[in-house]
């Protein structure tokens, strides 16, 4: 019997692991965050996943955060902002050598989660799969991707990633995570904060390309002086390339914003700036957009960390 993956967050990510892992066979439990959420979860009779028009629901086992059973492996698929809060109320839970698994975009909330635990074993994920919610306890897979797994401290790979390809989850384990979150960090901070400013799709902001060229310099001297060279490599043509081949998407920022959610600003260009203010590096632009950002968000009722 392989070990249990317990599954933190219902949300897009989350259910979109969780029942590829059941789908093939591997067994796995939801990790939701009250009596009342797991009593909807209940009626609601499983996670249904929808992939390609087809519908599919799974009757996976689920937990609150106050459960006691022991968790070996977690996969924690929570916004940034929540999940060092979430970890901790499970941090008594978790076995000695229980290995976590953060999906989390940006930076920032990897290291605070990572403190909570210093006896697991933490692995970073960057994924460009796409998923979203169409109702409670529901998720469409709307864009197939890959993701890269890597562990700061160590080197070798876990010999539970074979879990991963027996479900389908197109995977590669990455001995440079740190530099690919930089890079999709990077990319991330030259295009969604001017799609909510300008309030466009990704494509509009190829009448904004002498912004977004100086934007991806101040990135590069950041990702140098943070010492990830590698991520810098070529940025400015990345970030026009990904511009041109997702002009008709509004970006993940665009989208939170435009359905009143909180954004994750805090772990991706506030992150990038105290990284900066860290260094004593002066970047105006960068500073600039971020402060615009923050007002934009603070004008919309919305948190700007
Ligand atoms: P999401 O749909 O908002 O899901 C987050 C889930 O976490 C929600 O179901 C929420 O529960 C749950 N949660 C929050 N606090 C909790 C707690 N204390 N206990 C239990 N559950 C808790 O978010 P997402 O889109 O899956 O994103 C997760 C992360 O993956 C983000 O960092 C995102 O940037 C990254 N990511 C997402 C995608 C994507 O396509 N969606 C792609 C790449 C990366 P409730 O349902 O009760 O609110």
């Amino acid at each position: 019997m392989s070990t249990h993956w317990h599954v933190l967050g219902a949300g897009s990510l989350g259910s979109l692991w969780a029942t590829r892992l059941a789908r093939a066979g591997l067994p796995v439990k939801l990790i939701l965050r009250d009596a009342a959420r797991l009593a909807a979860y209940e009626a609601a009779g499983g996670l249904t996943l929808v992939e390609q028009g087809q519908e599919q629901r799974f009757a996976i086992a689920a937990e609150t955060l106050d459960a006691d059973t022991p968790i070996e492996r977690l996969l924690v698929a929570c916004k940034a902002y929540d999940a060092e809060a979430a970890v901790t109320r499970l941090a008594s839970r978790l076995t000695p050598g229980a290995d976590l698994l953060l999906l989390q975009n940006g930076l920032g909330s990897q290291d605070a989660v990572a403190a909570r635990v210093p006896h697991a074993r933490c692995l970073f994920a960057s994924s460009t799969e796409g998923a979203f919610r169409d109702g409670d306890w529901r998720v469409v897979f709307a864009g197939h991707g890959f993701t890269w797994l890597g562990d700061v401290a160590h080197p070798q790979p876990p010999y539970w990633l074979d879990d991963l390809t027996l479900a389908g989850i197109p995977h590669e384990w990455n001995t440079q995570i740190l530099t690919r979150l930089w890079r999709k960090l990077a990319l991330n901070c030259a295009i969604n904060p001017l799609t909510v400013l300008y309030d466009c799709r990704n494509g509009g902001l190829l009448e904004h390309h002498c912004e977004v060229a100086t934007l991806c310099a101040e990135l590069a001297e950041l990702l140098e002086c943070c010492g990830q060279p590698a991520a810098a490599l070529d940025l400015p043509s990345e970030v026009e390339r990904v511009i041109q081949a997702t002009a008709a998407n509004y970006s993940s920022m665009y989208q939170d914003v435009a359905q009143g959610r909180r954004t994750e600003i805090g772990y991706l260009l506030g992150y990038a700036c105290a990284a900066a203010a860290r260094h004593h590096l002066n970047l105006p632009h960068l500073s600039r957009l971020y402060n615009r950002l923050v007002a934009h968000l603070t004008a919309k009722g919305l948190p700007s960390t």
